[in-house]
Order: structure tokens, then C-alpha cells, then sequence
């Protein structure tokens, strides 16, 4: 059984049909799509590939589309340009597109000249270009080179310390939004979460749409640390979003914040995928270093319940060894997995105690498998926060929530459907699963239920049961 979930983001160097599937065959769990590059035509024959190949395979997979949020991009232009420390260089806003050489490059937000002063920092490419304000003058922002370095078009700008007044759903956001909620998209992940308001927009625009797509809160504005609490209250999943994080605060702190992510995340229930960088070394050579191999396998054992690949995957030159190489990391730190933890804050108090109820019975009576029957993926959520050895099996009528199922922790799903009766479907669940090869006679079973319908009904029921020779099971009422 796997435990901790891997998300890898698609690009160019792995949107191919043969890339795809032996990443999916390999246990892939879920595919992101990144809405800042890109086109939209692109990202729906990507999903359709990606929802055939694991058809094809009788595996599911989740698809995660990130949003853009208000994070500061440089404009469209042509070339590469090299910015030279010590020389100038000049920030013309508004420019979504235009003219731009080692002098002066254009930056499609407006308002970045009235909102940061003389003096601030200015970071491009993830912070590997350094400058500082000298002069703001109308729309253009004069600046300093301290660190230099090649620049290209839509580099992402990093301006730590000033919060830039862009709405964190912005018309980019929203367009790029409806556009995933038309490919049935299992998360959509909101980039730049300031606090708990930031994320009010989408859940909107998601309910208004009747998706019921999980939110990914992104952790990657200083902001977002001290509104850490209320920000996963209103989450269904976070993300650790170490790229953007550790150029808006020092990289030092990067790995305090991403413990306390981790670990608020955890005692809320919520699965918490670690993300950048993970791999880096990987996006040129075919192995990782011992430092990488390190901070995945440390990141598991804090408590991530996900890993995450960008370029390594999207753009690098070895993407599916990439994936393989994490795989490998991954199942070996599984194997160190220590011990129960209890969801002790998480919302849904009754869901939450009858889950761990479920739990305890199946850790007392080593129990082989737990099943948990979930509509919506709460049920599954709540069970999988407690982080058992013990094998999960969600149980739903919706292949939506099989696919939204494969973000948390060692729980596989099965699409089964809903009958009359709870204990009735949950018999049928386990024949199913017996048929798939994942039960056997005489293993001992949990099902967790709702009633008096087993998905639909609310989660009331921990039932034990033993397989009998035909994947039937002896109790019925
Ligand atoms: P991004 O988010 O790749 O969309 O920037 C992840 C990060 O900042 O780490
Ligand atoms: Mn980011």
C-alpha cells in the first residue's frame, strides 16, 4: 500500500502519450496543470489523454489546475536578455506585452510603480535576479541590478514585503477557473492565499458552478503564515508552495514554516502537499542529489502526505525519471510510517468521531482492510487523517470523488453503486473489492458507512465484518 501521494506537473516534456502512461501506469496519483503557461486548447487534450490512459488502465487520477493568482509577472516579449549587476534597468508597467532589451523590460501589472518605494527589493525568476527601487516616476520603476542573470518573458517578480493590491481571483483567474470547472477537474489550487477571504471567490464561483472540486490553498505569501489558521479552516487541502515561499521570506525560514504548514494542516485533517524544488537537479541530470533524496523522505516523515514535482516533470529533461526516482523515495520512507494521529480539530464533529471509532475498531481487531463509503470525499478525509497501516478503500457512487480520493494518504477507491440500504452497499462494496483481488477470505473488514444510506446518509456506522469464500460476507440483517 501507498501512503504518501505523488503530483507531478504536466508540460511539454511529458504531455505525450507515451510519457503519460508510464507515469500513470507507475502510480502517478495526481496530474497539475499549471494555468500560467500555456493554452487552454492544450490543458483539455492533456486531460482527455490523461482520463483515457488511466480508463485504459483501470486506474484513477486527479487532476489539480492551479490557478495564476496575483503574483507579478514580467510581459510578453521576444529573446533572451542579460541584466548586468551594478548597471539599471527600467520597469515599465501596464505593459502585458512590449518591447524589452537588457535596459528596460515591461511588467503587465499597473500598479506596481505607486506601491513600492525606493529602496524595496525587486526579485526575478524566483529570486535569482535581485534589484532595488531607485526611483518610481508614473509607470515606470527604475532599478538597481544587484544579482544579475538572463531574463525571459513572464518571469515571475517577487516585491517581499509589499502586499500589491490585486484581487486574489482576479478576470485571468476566473476565466481560467470556469475553463477547469468545464474539464470536471478534481482540485483547483489558488495560488498567493493572503488569508481566509482570498479564497472566498472561488469557492464561490465553484458553488455557483455546482462543482465540488477541492480548494488548494497555496502557502506561499508571508501573509498566508499569519493567517495560517483560518486559511486551512477554509481549505480542503494546502499546499506548501516552497518556490515562491522562500523568495518572500528568507530561504533559513522556509523549512520552520513548512513544519508548521505540515503540522496545522495535519490536526485539521487536511492533506498537505509539499511542492518545489524537490527534485531540481533533475530538470538537467539524471540523478538527484543526496540532499533531495533527503528532504523528500524528511518531508514524509514531518507529516506531508503529498509530494510534488513542477520543472522536474513540466519542462525538465528527464520527467519521467523524475517521477520514478520519487516513487522510489516515497515508498521507502512509507515503510518508516510511525503510529496513529488524531485529526483533533478537524470540522465534521460527528463524521470526525465515528471515522476515528472506525479506526480504533479496525486497529484493535487488526483488521485487513478499512472501507469507507464517502459521497463527497469527506468521509474518506477524515479517515485517512488518522494515518493507519491499515489499507482504505473509499467507497462511492461518483468516479469525481475515486479520482479526488487519490490526494490523501493510502486510500485506493472503488465506484460502486448505492443501494437501499447502507449495510447493503457496503456488502456489495466488499464483494467488489474481493473481485478486484484486494480481499480475500477470511480477512477481517471495517466499513464505515452512513444511514440509512451508506454514501448519501450521514457517516453514523463502523461495522466489522469477516469475507467469506465468495467475497460474501455473513451479519446480513
Ligand atoms: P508555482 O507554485 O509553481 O505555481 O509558482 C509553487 C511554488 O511557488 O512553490
Ligand atoms: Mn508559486
Amino acid at each position: 500500500m501507498r501512503r504518501t501521494r505523488t503530483v507531478a506537473t504536466i508540460g511539454p516534456a511529458s504531455c505525450d502519450e507515451a510519457s503519460l502512461r508510464t507515469m500513470i501506469q507507475a502510480g502517478l496519483d495526481v496530474a497539475r496543470l499549471n494555468y500560467s503557461h500555456g493554452d487552454d486548447e492544450w490543458r483539455a487534450e492533456v486531460v482527455n489523454r490523461i482520463r483515457r490512459i488511466a480508463d485504459e488502465n483501470g486506474i484513477h487520477i486527479g487532476i489539480m489546475a492551479d490557478l495564476p493568482g496575483p503574483k507579478l509577472r514580467l510581459g510578453r516579449f521576444e529573446g533572451t536578455y542579460y541584466l548586468s549587476p551594478g548597471e539599471e534597468v527600467l520597469l515599465r508597467c501596464g505593459e502585458a506585452e512590449g518591447f524589452a532589451d537588457s535596459t528596460s523590460l515591461p511588467v503587465e501589472y499597473e500598479g506596481l510603480a505607486e506601491e513600492i518605494h525606493p529602496g524595496d527589493p525587486v526579485l526575478l525568476s524566483d529570486g535569482l535576479i535581485q534589484l532595488e527601487v531607485e526611483e518610481c516616476n508614473g509607470l515606470t520603476v527604475k532599478c538597481r541590478i544587484i544579482e544579475g542573470g538572463p531574463i525571459t518573458e513572464r518571469k515571475g517578480i517577487n516585491v517581499p514585503g509589499t502586499i500589491v493590491k490585486l484581487p486574489a481571483v482576479g478576470p485571468r483567474d476566473e476565466e481560467a477557473l470556469q475553463h477547469a470547472i468545464g474539464l470536471d477537474v478534481e482540485f483547483i489550487a489558488v495560488s498567493y492565499v493572503r488569508n481566509e477571504e482570498d479564497i472566498a471567490p472561488a469557492r464561490r464561483i465553484l458553488k455557483e458552478n455546482n462543482s465540488n472540486a477541492w480548494i488548494v490553498s497555496k502557502i506561499e505569501h508571508p501573509s498566508a503564515l499569519d493567517s495560517l489558521d483560518g486559511i486551512i479552516e477554509a481549505s480542503d487541502a494546502v499546499m506548501v508552495a516552497r518556490g515562491d515561499l522562500g523568495v518572500e521570506i528568507p530561504p533559513e525560514e522556509v523549512p520552520m514554516a513548512q513544519d508548521r504548514i505540515v503540522k496545522a494542516a495535519r490536526k485539521r485533517g487536511l492533506p498537505v502537499i509539499v511542492a518545489t524544488q524537490m527534485l531540481e537537479s533533475m530538470v538537467t541530470n539524471p540523478r538527484p542529489t543526496r540532499a533531495e533524496v533527503a528532504d523528500i523522505a524528511n518531508a514524509i516523515r514531518h507529516g506531508a502526505t503529498a509530494v510534488m514535482l513542477s520543472a522536474e516533470t513540466a519542462s525538465g529533461a528527464h520527467p519521467v525519471d523524475s517521477l520514478l526516482t520519487m516513487l522510489r523515495i516515497t515508498r521507502r520512507a512509507d515503510m518508516e510510517w510511525d503510529g496513529l494521529t488524531r485529526p483533533t480539530d478537524a470540522k465534521l464533529l460527528l463524521t470526525r468521531a465515528v471515522a476515528h471509532a472506525g479506526v480504533t475498531l479496525a486497529e484493535s481487531s487488526t483488521a485487513d482492510r478499512i472501507l469507507v463509503a464517502t459521497q463527497h470525499g469527506n468521509a474518506a478525509r477524515l479517515v485517512a487523517a488518522h494515518s493507519t497501516k491499515i489499507p482504505i478503500t473509499a467507497v462511492t457512487n461518483n468516479p469525481s470523488v475515486a479520482r479526488r480520493v487519490m490526494l490523501l494518504p493510502g486510500v485506493d477507491a472503488v465506484v460502486c453503486e448505492e443501494l437501499e440500504r447502507g449495510s447493503s452497499t457496503m456488502r456489495l462494496a466488499i464483494k467488489t473489492i474481493f473481485e478486484n483481488g484486494r480481499l480475500k477470505e477470511n480477512d477481517r473488514v471495517v466499513a464505515i458507512s452512513g444511514s440509512p444510506k451508506a454514501m448519501s446518509g450521514p457517516t453514523s456506522t463502523a461495522r466489522l465484518y469477516r469475507v467469506g469464500e465468495d467475497g460474501s460476507v455473513a451479519g446480513d440483517e
